[in-house]
């Protein structure tokens, strides 16, 4: 294998029989495998074993499904390519040469390999979405609250969930169908209402979801989110509309205007979070030691000079900054103020539409080694992701077809817990 899939390959068999007997299935390396080696693409982390399956695991093995690894990702989840990995790049399985996208870099291009028939990764800002869309998969992003996070290790927890990745949305789903639900080990998780969509039907599963009927549908278009994207990756949003519109689906265009302050204010939120919830890796409670001569600040010191790369002090650096004394109400109470207006925004548009409608990505995938010198240009390429995570709602992310041979996604936002309306619809795709 030449694409540097997996951190660690190792396979855990799952049960003799249940819904995905049969099925393998790559596992992001931030979800907790007892017993196997959980790096989240860290140095500091290189020999942790963790003592206990996350939730989502533990329902695989439940389903009879086969991990047969844990897959390549940025550093904790910081990153759109994969290239923060101290484990090194991935290459794009659909488009070798070019990344893979990120954070869940990994698991996407396992699925597009044909290494893995499934795969679980996390999304706190379109790490799902966004590998989906370069490697020409399918990826989905639920509901927060949806799937438990216990065992996933914590970087933007109020903004991340585990989602699905396979090569159809009914696969997808299926996945999604094993995972999700409430867990008494996570309390944001809960049971989903039984009619969230207006098109959810009576359908008993996600799987089931799958029809493909797009008769009828309404598409918003928030035309924010095409403003400044590639101009081979707008032509194949419309061309994919249009195929839409040819089954019975109908769009117009909405607009999102808060979105425009939605970059700034991921940032600041998931930076902020990262900044406490790395606090743990100290050499001590967790990660490598840096070795302790008598004082143990300088002990803490060098465990984390050593164990981190420079995206994930970066942004140690800023979180701690946005949050400390004196610069709160500047930077983080005024993120939480642009996340309260960004869901209002989606809600206003979804009362208006079944489902919003954008391309993934704005650009094309990255040529490997292209984007990690410029760190600003790397999250602006999040415009289109991190406004629903910002809002809590499910998204899909199918492949829509290419420009310049290079794969281009298409995004499907919907209302909360909305999921078998996104799958109705996506599975027209794929
Ligand atoms: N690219 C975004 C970031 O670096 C999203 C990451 C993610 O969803 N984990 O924060």
């Amino acid at each position: 294998m030449t694409e540097n899939l997996f951190i660690t390959e190792e396979t855990i068999e799952g049960d003799d029989d249940g819904p995905l007997a049969g099925q393998t299935v790559a596992v992001k390396d931030n979800i907790s495998t007892e017993g196997v080696r959980t790096t989240c693409g860290s140095e500091m982390l290189s020999e942790y074993v963790p003592p206990y399956d996350a939730t989502v695991v533990s329902r695989l093995k439940e389903a009879g499904a086969t991990i047969v690894g844990k897959a390549n990702m940025d550093e904790f989840g910081m990153g759109t390519t994969t290239e923060t990995s101290a484990f090194g790049p991935t290459e794009n399985p659909a488009a070798p040469g070019y990344v893979p996208g990120g954070s869940s870099g990994g698991s996407a291009a396992a699925v597009a390999a044909g290494e893995a028939d499934l795969a679980l990764g996390s999304d706190t800002g379109g790490s799902i979405r966004c590998p989906a869309a370069f490697c020409g998969v399918v990826g989905i992003k639920p509901t927060y609250g949806l799937v438990s996070r216990y065992g996933l290790v914590a970087y933007g927890n109020s903004l991340e969930q585990i989602g699905p990745f396979a090569d159809s949305v009914e696969d997808a789903a299926a996945l999604l169908d094993v995972i999700a639900g409430e867990d008494e080990r996570d309390a944001t998780t809960r049971e989903p209402p039984h009619d969230s969509g207006a098109r959810a039907g009576e359908h008993s599963s996600y799987a089931d979801a799958a029809t493909g009927d797009v008769d009828g549908l309404s598409i918003g278009v928030p035309t924010e989110l095409l403003e400044g994207a590639d101009e081979g990756v707008v032509e194949t949003f419309w061309d994919t509309i249009g195929d839409l519109e040819d089954r019975g689906a109908t769009y117009h265009e909405v607009s999102l205007p808060s979105v425009e302050h939605a970059v700034e204010a991921y940032y600041v939120i998931a930076m902020s979070e990262a900044s406490s919830n790395l606090a743990r890796f100290d050499g001590v409670r967790y990660g490598n030691s840096g070795g302790y001569d008598g004082n143990w600040n300088e002990a803490f010191s060098k465990a984390r000079e050593e164990g981190f790369g420079d995206e994930v002090k970066r942004r140690i650096l800023l979180g701690t900054y946005a949050l400390s004394a004196g610069y709160h109400d500047k930077y983080y109470k005024k993120a939480q103020d642009a996340r309260a207006w960004v869901k209002q925004d989606f809600d206003e548009a979804l009362e208006e539409a079944d489902v919003l409608a954008s391309p993934t990505m704005p650009v094309p995938p990255f040529e490997l080694g292209e984007g990690l010198e410029d760190p600003l240009q790397m999250y602006l390429a999040d415009a289109n992701t991190v406004p629903v995570n910002l809002a809590d709602l499910p998204a899909i992310s199918v492949p829509a077809g290419e420009t310049d041979g290079l794969p281009v996604g298409l995004q499907l936002v919907g209302p909360a817990f909305g999921e078998k309306q996104l799958i109705e619809a996506a599975s027209a795709l794929a």
